[in-house]
């Protein structure tokens, strides 16, 4: 494996694209996405259901399935290329260096088996530990995500915790194993309003004690703007605007970016009604031409309808759009 220094990205993606090969041929759903990702980083990628994002997460997890695939571009894991590894190793890299949270706890945790069993396994997995080195580890590793009386809670299985705390095993499940990345799924979305706050709150703080990185995928840019450091905005498979949450969350360019965040209901705030964006995300058989958001952009020019605006570098970020690339317009 090659040598990392300390400040080297823990998480490169070039130019990224995947498709899924049907009987008219491959529709393309990721296209040419990059970005990297810092140690202990948390990057957000957010957008509209359909926008790549939670395929990005499963290509770099090596989860992707026919007839999805992945036909351009590369993922290096801490140096190392990781998208033409065999599933053996993948196996062997996912639960020990990339740890994944999905938004159902229940789909993540083995019913027929104790959670203090799913610990140790993991751990017993990926570390060498004894037995009773593991079920301590366990045992630590449950107090640590809240859950109370963890010796006893240890031996439970599943079904005898609340939704809450079920995803807080599941955190304790992706960070047992001391990985350096985690894979974060829309990771509150099932949860009761009241305590996705406290699990955002507690999947921060494990991230941070832990020293791992984030990929948070949601598409709640209020989300976003409470977890994350940086954030990649994504439309119809490719990130329009990326840059520090400051910047992005209270500052956004692109158009898009604008409609998500005019789309947050705000405490106190004087909007009678939010503003929605007009129209839906484009389907893979019917992307338009030119930038994919031009039906629905306020702002939409001739040259927006003909050809792709490339991602360019502005005050705090990068933005795909015409209107920040004066030479086209
Ligand atoms: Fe709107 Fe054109 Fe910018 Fe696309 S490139 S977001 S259509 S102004």
């Amino acid at each position: 494996m090659t040598q990392q220094s300390p400040s080297s990205p823990v998480l490169s993606v070039r130019d990224l694209a995947i498709c899924f090969d049907t009987r008219h041929g491959p529709l393309s759903a990721v296209d040419g996405i990059s970005f990297d990702l810092a140690p202990g980083e948390i990057l957000g990628m957010v957008g509209e259901s359909g926008a790549g994002k939670s395929l990005t997460g499963t290509a770099i997890t090596g989860l992707l399935e026919s007839p999805g695939r992945i036909h351009r571009g590369a993922i290096y894991f801490e140096g190392q290329r990781i998208d033409t590894l065999p599933q053996p190793e993948m196996r062997r890299l996912r639960g020990r260096k990339i740890g994944s949270i999905f938004q159902d706890p229940l789909t993540s945790l083995n019913p027929l088996m104790t959670v203090g069993q799913q610990l140790i396994q993991t751990i017993r997995t990926h570390l060498e530990l004894s037995r009773d080195a593991a079920r301590k580890r366990a045992i630590d590793f449950l107090a640590e995500v809240g859950i109370p009386a963890p010796e006893t809670r240890v031996d439970q299985y599943p079904h005898q915790f609340s939704g809450g705390m079920r995803q807080r095993v599941v955190i304790a499940l992706a960070l047992c194993a001391n990985p350096s990345l985690v894979i974060a799924d829309e990771p509150t979305t099932a949860l009761d309003v009241s305590i996705q706050a406290q699990i955002l709150d507690l999947l921060k703080k494990m991230c941070r004690d832990h020293g791992a990185a984030v990929i948070l995928v949601t598409h709640d840019m209020g989300v976003i703007a409470e977890t994350a450091d940086r954030v990649a905005v994504m439309y119809s498979g490719r990130v329009v605007e990326i840059g520090p949450v400051e910047m992005v969350v209270g500052d956004p360019n692109h158009p898009y970016t604008k409609g998500l965040m005019q789309s947050i209901p705000r405490i106190g705030g004087n909007a009678r009604r939010l503003t929605q964006i007009d129209g839906a995300m484009p389907r893979l058989t019917d992307i338009p031409t030119g930038c994919a958001f031009h039906p629905r952009c306020p702002h939409a020019m001739d040259i927006c309808r003909r050809a792709l605006p490339e991602r360019q570098k502005v005050e705090g970020g990068e933005v795909a759009c015409y209107l920040y690339q004066e030479a086209t317009v």
